[in-house]
């Protein structure tokens, strides 16, 4: 069998579109840079990664091999603890994030869990499935978490246990909430009964390559850490990786006799080519690619935000960030380039893919 001609060619039309439109793409964190032609072949097998990636399954058409290599490649860069840490690749940084969230639960069923009005969308959403106790800090102009609010906010529930929800970039302004701050604070108010998870979606892929280095991973404080697969690394699938530590994933593992597994991941089901999408980038490219290509990023956010400011507009970074930000664009422009907006604020993301050559159209066509 074969599709009937006018389907082809509206594929074909379709994937002249998607070009089109992949090639004016500043709005949103997403890498382009990727090429998984090589692995071709796999599309042909019904790979599926059901189960725990650390532990041995009946089913065998998979690629946890490769999965593990990457929580291993994820969680040296997250200065996990070598003989304690845990993780799968999940379908996105939102995922990765409910894990984090649902291990905290388990651990503290009656803690409360603060996080800042800049936080993503999806979490508001998770913390209701997980039906947690939360409360919203203020955020910073900078989109970075209060820490006076969070000081005074713990300050009143001092008794029950703190799980902090941090932002290691925001979805907006790229703004990193400090582990060492929110250490001291609870330190100072001796919470002791607490759970630190780092939304490191976009920075994930980044932090561990910039100097001076962010506080984010588990040397730092954090007990689980979520990434964004299709993000800094790139992926024509959406995906995450998520590491915890695992004594604590302990705890919620179950032991499933029909897949001859443990149940610890969300999904039962799981994708088996994203694994090996991000085991491949990162055998290709290694911890000194993927620190050319943040360098890269980060040179690109400095010369747009640049351009910018010498065209009158007032625009701005967080330190060490990749997201210019500079007030509303207007529709033409957010509509050609795939600008997000939110409260009068647009961003640019220089992902590694970004080139000066397409800032300088950008700018041309923001300033006629
Ligand atoms: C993108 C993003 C998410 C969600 O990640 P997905 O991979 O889209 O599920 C969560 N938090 C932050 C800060 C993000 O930027």
């Amino acid at each position: 069998m074969r599709l009937n001609l006018s389907d082809h060619q509206r594929l074909m039309d379709f994937l002249g579109r998607i070009e089109n439109r992949t090639e004016r793409f500043l709005g949103y964190p997403v890498s382009k840079d990727f090429d998984y032609r090589e692995l071709f072949e796999f599309l042909k097998y019904p790979l599926n990664n059901l189960g725990d990636p650390f532990t041995p399954s009946t089913w065998k058409v998979d690629t946890r091999e490769f999965e593990r290599e990457v929580i291993e490649f994820m969680a040296a860069l997250f200065r996990a603890e070598p003989d304690n840490y845990w993780g799968y690749v999940t379908n996105g940084g939102s995922e990765g994030n409910l894990y984090g969230l649902y291990i905290a639960r388990e651990l503290y069923p009656k803690g409360i869990t603060y996080y800042s009005q800049d936080t993503h969308y999806s979490v508001s959403k998770n913390l209701h499935l997980l039906n947690m106790r939360h409360i919203m800090i203020r955020s910073r102009a900078n989109g970075e978490m209060d820490y006076e609010d969070l000081r005074e906010t713990l300050r009143i529930h001092r008794d029950k246990p703190a799980i902090i929800f941090a932002n290691i970039g925001t979805t907006m302004t790229e703004a990193k909430d400090d582990l060492n701050r929110i250490k001291s604070i609870l330190g100072g108010l001796v919470i002791t009964e607490n759970y630190i998870h780092s939304d490191a979606a976009l920075c994930g892929g980044l932090a561990p390559f910039i100097t001076p280095r962010a506080a984010f991973d588990f040397e730092d404080g954090a007990d689980s850490i979520s990434v964004s697969g299709h993000k800094s690394f790139g992926s024509p699938i959406p995906c995450g990786i998520v590491v915890a530590k695992k004594n604590n994933v302990n705890r919620i593992a179950r032991s499933i006799a029909y897949i001859g597994s443990l149940d610890t991941t969300i999904t039962g089901s799981r994708n088996g080519l994203t694994p090996l999408f991000l085991w491949y980038m990162i055998r290709k490219y290694g911890n000194k690619g993927l620190g050319q290509r943040v360098d890269h990023a980060l040179e690109t956010a400095a010369y747009a935000e640049k351009r910018l400011k010498e065209a009158g507009i007032n625009a701005w970074r967080n330190p060490n960030a990749i997201t210019v930000v500079f007030p509303d664009a207007g529709t033409r422009v957010k509509e050609k380039w795939q600008l997000a907006t939110a409260n009068g604020q647009t961003h640019l993301i220089c992902m590694p893919n970004v080139t000066k050559a397409q800032i300088d159209e950008f700018i041309d066509d923001l300033i006629p």
